[in-house]
């Protein structure tokens, strides 16, 4: 390990630590140092799987004092890659998984380690939830400290708005609390504001009352037709504009992948596909959601009433670890029929059949004016193409085919992004200002007070000010 001048350095720390630690020559290490995006391929020097806040403080501690570069991986499905490097030091907060509700006060708090499915289930023993996104393997924290975008956002607000306190360990390797009434300006930068300020070791939610039944459509109509394809986005704008704000929904232009949980016959067929969720009573979602049935014969259709827990495992069988994977986003501030001509134009030439051409409407609770560091408010859509392809020798046409995509729709948006789909980073701090907006300078006042060296440098960087 060259980057540790002391000899002794290491075996030290070990010795001062609960949790875990992997290092290049265990027999885990290399299954441990694999994150989701099997286009991510780091070697750490130290994989570090804490079990307390004083062993992510003693953590902190030693890569500083050894100029180490550090990541930190919640549930490690950052499609940049951040929460691993070369030769640094990894953090891997999966032994953190502590889950407590109160009913009473309707909140919960979860480890940094935990996953969304995790807390779902936890939940959901009450009767309650909060916002997560929509596949139940991605990280609480990642995710929220991102944004979140889910299938209750339009009624109870993204992840972020619904965080109400949280444990810090800074640069410095002090434990800071936070919340609305204690180290309020934290708060605000965590709601958003990504993993700039500190590691989160606990983070506090407010929750909802919610099922555990809830009616959901996922619904898949023939897109084989341009014409069908363009009417359909054009209809998905119309309705999920004036639907109630119970109602969340998502969009998505593909192909039906050719695998067996399909049958054979549709492989490759291009669909269009409608998911919503009813945040409410049954019956009433059922008729809310009824015209995403409608609006044609469904190739296939896996709608119906459903556990909540069961809507947030939708997608769960889509995106196998070790795929390759490259997601950008962007914000829309227009969706006329023109931004959808080029949608359909450019979801048609995906290289891979695995891909998707994803919408996210923006409405209801996600338009208030949230205390939070979180910009994306300020549009009715996010389009987030998303390529996912097998073969190494297909990185280019794929990587290319998203960017061109983003490239070209870039006059129907503002340039802000979603940075929780944020490609490889690429436009580095030129991004963070666009997809920050106005918010970007207070942030950077926040980064220098908590991290004025900018330690914390894997995540969508802020640069102190
Ligand atoms: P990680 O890669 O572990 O972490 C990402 C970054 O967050 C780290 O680099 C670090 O900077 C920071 N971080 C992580 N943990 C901590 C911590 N405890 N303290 C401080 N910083 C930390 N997004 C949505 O909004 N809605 C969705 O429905 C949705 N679905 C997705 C489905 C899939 C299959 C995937 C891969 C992603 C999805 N995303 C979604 C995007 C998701 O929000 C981001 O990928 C997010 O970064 C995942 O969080 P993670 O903890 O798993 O990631």
């Amino acid at each position: 390990m060259e980057a540790t001048h002391n000899p002794n350095a290491i075996d030290q720390f070990i010795a001062q630590l609960d949790g875990q630690v992997i290092l290049p020559h265990d027999a885990e290490y290399e299954e441990s140092r694999k994150i989701w995006n099997g286009m991510i391929d780091k070697y750490p020097a130290i994989i570090v799987r804490p079990t307390n806040t004083d062993d992510v403080a003693l953590t902190i501690k030693f890569a500083q004092e050894n100029d180490m570069v550090l990541s930190v991986r919640g549930g490690g499905h950052n499609v940049a890659g951040h929460a691993t490097n070369d030769h640094g030091i990894v953090v891997d907060l999966s032994h953190m998984k502590k889950i407590t509700v109160d009913p009473v006060s309707r909140t919960a708090t979860a480890g940094g380690g935990v996953l969304w499915g995790e807390l779902d289930a936890e939940t959901q023993k009450y009767g309650l939830a909060t916002p997560g996104g929509v596949y139940s393997k991605t990280g609480i924290a990642g995710l929220t400290l991102g944004g979140g975008f889910g299938w209750i956002r339009n009624k109870y607000g993204l992840s972020c708005d619904n965080l109400i306190g949280a444990e810090v360990v800074t640069a410095d390797g002090r434990v800071v609390h936070t919340s609305e009434d204690e180290n309020s300006e934290l708060l605000w930068g965590l709601r958003g504001g990504g993993g700039n300020f500190g590691i989160v070791t606990t983070f506090e939610y407010q929750l909802h009352p919610l099922g555990p039944d809830v009616m959901f459509v996922f619904v898949l109509h023939d897109g084989r037709d341009k014409k069908t394809m363009e009417r359909g986005v054009r209809f998905y704008r119309d309705y999920s504009t004036t639907a109630p704000d119970e109602v969340s929904t998502i969009m998505a232009l593909g192909q039906v992948p050719p695998d067996e949980h399909f049958p054979e016959e549709l492989h490759e067929t291009p669909f269009i596909l409608f998911g919503g969720l009813y945040a409410g009573d049954v019956e009433a979602g059922k008729k809310a959601l009824q015209p995403l049935l409608d609006f044609g014969e469904p190739l296939l259709d896996f709608s119906g009433v459903m556990p909540y827990t069961d809507a947030q495992q939708a997608f769960d069988e889509d995106y196998p670890d070790g795929l390759r994977y490259y997601w950008k986003s962007l914000n829309l501030t227009e969706l006329n029929d023109a931004a959808i001509k080029r949608i359909v134009h450019h979801a048609r030439l995906q290289p891979s059949p695995f891909s998707t051409t994803d919408l996210w409407d923006v409405g209801g609770a996600m338009k208030k004016d949230v205390d939070g560091a979180f910009h994306g408010r300020h549009v009715n859509f996010l389009l987030s193409p998303e390529a996912n392809w097998i073969d190494e020798a297909d990185d280019e046409i794929n990587v290319t085919w998203l960017r061109e995509f983003i490239d070209d729709m870039s006059i129907f948006s503002d340039g802000s992004h979603y940075l929780n789909f944020p490609g490889f980073q690429e436009e580095g701090d030129e991004m963070m200002r666009k997809s920050f907006g106005e918010k970007y300078q207070r942030l950077q006042v926040l980064k220098r007070e908590y991290d004025p060296t900018n330690f914390f440098a894997l995540n969508q960087n802020i640069k102190p000010r």
